[in-house]
């Protein structure tokens, strides 16, 4: 399918910006800009909001019923364009194919199937003492998201707001916006009513402080850095919308002695923190090990790497490729001396060169000998970079993997009982147990400075609702 990605998906229409600034969407693996969206304006912003605004009123009267069968069409056309999502990702963030396929583009086909059938099972009004309490749509939602899981990060928001009954204004990263137009397009081939889900291309700090603080805004749903996230909600709150937050992460990785084989341990390791090229927000980038376990976990982690190549995203046989951008490589490269500077020792990895070549390739760093004081195991780095930190006692380790100001995800193997203990003792939105599976259905979200608010399943669909309660005299 050759796509038109140079206009604004504005009431219902693909619609040219008003100025003419272009933002080139680069290819992290080649260097070279292959597409351009416009560089939108704040009239482009101020022309979004005031659709979604006029539609709001007849969305929200919409029956549920009816929303969820016009999401269920828009998920037949996004189905179709499959192999296109998968293409452009592989394009605009340097995703490895079967990355691309497996996660960027079938998962999110399951969550949206997913939120569309616990739609249908929300209790939406309940009879209280003397009331009756009913959820409503909040409004006008500005929806904000990051450049690392392109699609996914706009599902998280677009589908359940719309299911509830919101209009919704999407400005994607400026980095990977594409895929965020073929999900506009099959919600335009699906014949929702325009003006109810609209989008802006565009730099965050320009529109994205545009949405944030615009008065026909209701609620800002923002997914992204920590340090955005709290400027953009101290703009939100000026004029008392609802905020709604995914930020970053620091996430351990305790391993409990015990158990005959931590190569699964070793598997769940690399998927979080090596695959995407580490630009997972639930990364578990700190590994936590008993001192006596240290050598053994580090030759356990050393073996596998030639299992996770390095290279060209196109190769079948890469399983990381570049990350997404150049002030991604900085940042990364920059932690990288960090971390020598501060100590911590390199057992596998390099530092990249300064100036990329071909591509923004960073071969997957473990440190070692890591303080968690440091500022590579307290801050985070975005990037395949491993931080192995030592524990005496179980005590230790639970304080060590608290030690953070980030709250979203962790990690626990060892001897069952033993570690759903421990899990139960992190403060982290997000727990796994051993080879546990990630829940679709469950709230995701986080503690501390991850977050406020859920994503995912029925907690995931309620953050777009208030509470209004009715009292009448006919039911006193
Ligand atoms: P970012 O904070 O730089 O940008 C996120 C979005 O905010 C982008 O659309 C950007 O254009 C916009 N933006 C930037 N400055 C803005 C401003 N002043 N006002 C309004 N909007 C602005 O984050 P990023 O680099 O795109 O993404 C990486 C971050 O996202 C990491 O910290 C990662 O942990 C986090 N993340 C969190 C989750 C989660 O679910 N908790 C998921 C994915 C990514």
């Amino acid at each position: 399918m050759a796509w038109d990605f140079h206009k604004q998906f504005i009431n219902g229409q693909w619609t040219p910006s008003t100025g003419d600034g272009r933002i080139d969407v680069v290819n992290p693996a080649t260097l070279q800009a292959f597409e351009w969206v416009p560089d939108g304006t704040i009239e482009d912003a101020d022309r979004a909001v005031g659709a979604a605004r006029a539609a709001a009123p007849a969305w929200a009267a919409t029956p549920l019923k009816r929303r969820a069968a016009l999401m269920d069409d828009m998920l037949a056309h996004l189905r179709l364009m499959d192999d296109e999502i998968v293409s452009l990702e592989v394009q605009e963030l340097g995703s490895p194919e079967f990355f691309a396929r497996a996660t960027h583009c079938n998962y999110q086909f399951e969550r949206i199937e997913s939120y569309i059938s616990i739609a249908g099972t929300l209790e939406l009004e309940s009879n209280y003492a003397q009331s009756l309490v009913v959820r409503e749509p909040v409004g006008v939602v500005a929806c904000i998201t990051p450049w690392n899981y392109p699609l996914g990060q706009v599902v998280q928001k677009v589908i359940p707001a719309l299911l509830m009954g919101n209009t919704v204004v999407l400005k994607p990263s400026r980095h990977t916006p594409l895929t965020a137009c073929l999900l506009m397009e099959a919600f335009r081939l699906a014949g929702f009513p325009a003006g109810v889900v609209n989008m802006t291309s565009g730099r965050g700090s320009f529109l994205g402080e545009r949405l944030a603080s615009h008065p026909d805004v209701d609620m800002v749903s923002f997914t992204g850095s920590t340090r955005v996230g709290v400027h953009l909600s101290q703009k939100a709150l000026e004029s008392v919308k609802r905020i709604s937050l995914e930020l970053g992460g620091k996430s351990p990785y305790i391993w409990l002695p015990g158990m005959k084989d931590y190569r699964p341990a070793v598997d769940k390791l690399f998927s979080s923190v090596f695959l995407n090229s580490g630009q997972t927000c639930t990364a578990l980038s700190r590994l936590l090990v008993p001192e006596s376990m240290k050598d053994e976990a580090v030759r356990l982690i050393c073996e596998t790497l030639p299992a996770y190549p390095v290279g060209d995203p196109r190769d079948p046989r890469v399983k990381i490729g570049p990350v997404a951008s150049r002030a991604q490589y900085d940042k990364v490269r920059g932690y990288i001396e960090l971390g020598l500077s501060e100590g911590a020792v390199m057992a596998a990895g390099s530092v990249p060169p300064a100036e990329p070549a071909g591509g923004f390739y960073i071969e997957p760093v473990v440190f070692v000998d890591v303080d968690n004081k440091m500022r590579i195991a307290q801050e985070e780095i975005f990037g395949p970079v491993l931080c192995v930190i030592t524990y005496r006692t179980l005590e230790e380790a639970v304080a060590i993997a608290n030690d953070t100001p980030y709250g979203l995800n962790a990690a626990v193997y060892g001897p069952h009982a033993e570690a759903v203990a421990v899990a139960r003792a992190i403060a982290a939105g997000n727990v796994y147990v051993n080879d546990g599976p990630r829940d679709i259905t469950a709230p995701f979200g986080g503690y501390k400075a991850s977050g406020i608010g859920r994503e995912g399943g029925a907690a995931g669909l309620l953050e777009f609702t208030q509470f209004k309660a009715i009292f009448e005299h006919g039911n006193q």
